[in-house]
């Protein structure tokens, strides 16, 4: 049996050889790909058939750093002294935040965030939520809004001691909590992760505890790592260390160790994080938003440390992000072969994968992986496209809003751009109220 077939599509696997098929067709029975090739004969008749005639075929993105609640500070009006660098971000803009968010805020935004991932090709994705007043239970109501949106999400909570000792294991535990659950409940689509703010925020001992739990359940820990000037001075004041050598000494780093950023990091860090086998997630556009400067990306590259690329809870459109990748690091260097198309591809899919140990499941087109797909329609593409263009044209022509089939395990969340597996308007509904309690809660707009 065969349950659907993708036929006639322009494929772009990903896979190692990074094969691009014209005509490719792409067989799926229970959630998984069970052949990839020219042409589609076969023997069994399927039944669902999409025709991707002119399209291009891809694995789903892969974002692999987020903050789904970023999304309610959209356009947000604050009234606040304009911040003059990182550290005044955090404190007049994302931790207020923090401290008015509810839950049902974090499950707003967590579903709203996926149906713009479904709307722009998403399907993978990295989240860690912060709010101190909502922590415990919070992640039953992030994975309720990824369940009920039908995509992927990696969901943890920020542990953080900014305000006490207590905070940092309240989070952690919650972290704790969730993982059992995922893994008694054998949740398919929801993973767990533990997720610390950043070395400027947490003690060594919090930082040993959490590594020793990420060990005992085998599941990724990720960290925001010299993504500001102050995270680097934080630590040459408390330890005489470079943040990465810290993490280092404190026995932190490892395979399964996902570092947000890497904006400050020298030469010796990068060789620390290779020794180790850690990987990086970059985040092009937050990292332009904050002014931080830019990750040594290309370095990274050619030393063959894994990178993933991020959002950071900022624009949600995957491609956008490709875009700013590829862009970013050739002005910075003032080289424009700093990065290529396919390698800021490669970042957004089986790379991104790779970063949290999914990438013989996800991140490519290949048999026995999981059906993760979506189909792009280059009708606005004003040069041909064919295999040998393909790549130019997903990062310079395509923007989210040209995805128009998005797959996940082979069920279709959207087919020609209509939302399958939820109501758009109540979605967008429920967001704008939670906006709109956060921005009066801010005093950045009236009671109406
Ligand atoms: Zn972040």
């Amino acid at each position: 049996m065969v349950e659907l077939l993708i036929k006639n599509g322009l494929i772009v696997t990903m896979d190692k050889d990074r094969r691009i098929i014209a005509d490719g067709s792409i067989a799926v029975d229970e959630g998984r790909i069970v052949s990839v090739k020219r042409g589609h004969s076969g023997k069994n008749k399927p039944e669902e058939v999409i025709d991707a005639r002119g399209k291009i075929v891809m694995p789903g993105l892969v974002c692999s750093h987020t903050h789904l609640y970023g999304m309610l500070l959209r356009a947000a009006p604050l009234k606040i002294e304009p911040p003059t660098d990182f550290s005044q971000i955090l404190q007049r803009v994302w931790w207020p935040m923090d401290e008015a968010m509810n839950k049902e805020d974090a499950y707003a935004s967590a579903l709203i965030s996926c149906l713009e991932f479904i709307k722009t090709g998403t399907t993978l994705f990295a989240d860690t939520f912060s709010g101190p007043n909502a922590i415990s239970g919070v992640l039953d109501r992030i994975a309720a809004a990824v369940e009920r949106s039908g995509i992927r999400g990696i969901i943890s909570y920020e542990a953080t001691e900014r305000h006490t000792h207590a905070e940092g294991a309240r989070g952690t535990k919650e972290n704790e909590r969730f993982i059992l659950k995922v893994k008694k409940e054998r949740m398919h689509r929801v993973y767990g992760m533990f997720s610390i703010h950043a070395s400027f925020t947490v003690s060594d001992e919090l930082f040993k505890y959490v590594r020793e739990l990420a060990s005992r359940y085998k599941v990724p820990l990720t960290v925001h790592t010299s993504e500001g000037l102050c995270d680097l001075y934080h630590n040459y004041e408390r330890y005489g260390k470079r943040t990465v050598e810290r993490l280092y000494d404190a026995e932190v780093l490892g395979p399964d160790v996902v570092l947000a950023h890497c904006v400050h990091v020298n030469d010796d860090e990068l060789a620390i994080i290779k020794k180790t086998e850690a990987k990086v997630a970059h985040n092009p556009m937050s990292n332009m938003l904050n002014a931080v400067g830019v990750a040594p990306v290309p370095k990274m590259l050619s030393m063959n440390i894994p990178v993933g690329l991020g959002n950071d809870g900022y624009i949600f459109d995957g491609f956008e992000n490709i875009r700013a990748a590829f862009l970013l690091h050739k002005v910075a260097l003032r080289d424009p072969r700093a990065i290529s198309a396919m390698e800021a591809l490669e970042m957004a899919t089986i790379r991104g994968a790779e970063l949290y140990g999914l990438e013989n499941e996800l991140g490519s087109i290949e048999p026995g992986k999981l059906a993760d797909i979506i189909i792009i329609n280059p009708e606005r593409a004003p040069t041909p496209v064919i295999p040998e263009s393909v790549t130019g044209h997903l990062v310079n022509t395509v923007s989210g809003n040209d995805v128009e089939t998005v797959i996940v395990g082979g069920n279709v969340l959207m087919r020609d751009r209509k939302i399958l597996s939820m109501e758009e308007e109540e979605v967008i509904k429920t967001a704008r109220k939670s906006a709109e309690r956060l921005w009066q809660k801010l005093g950045a707009i009236r009671k109406r």
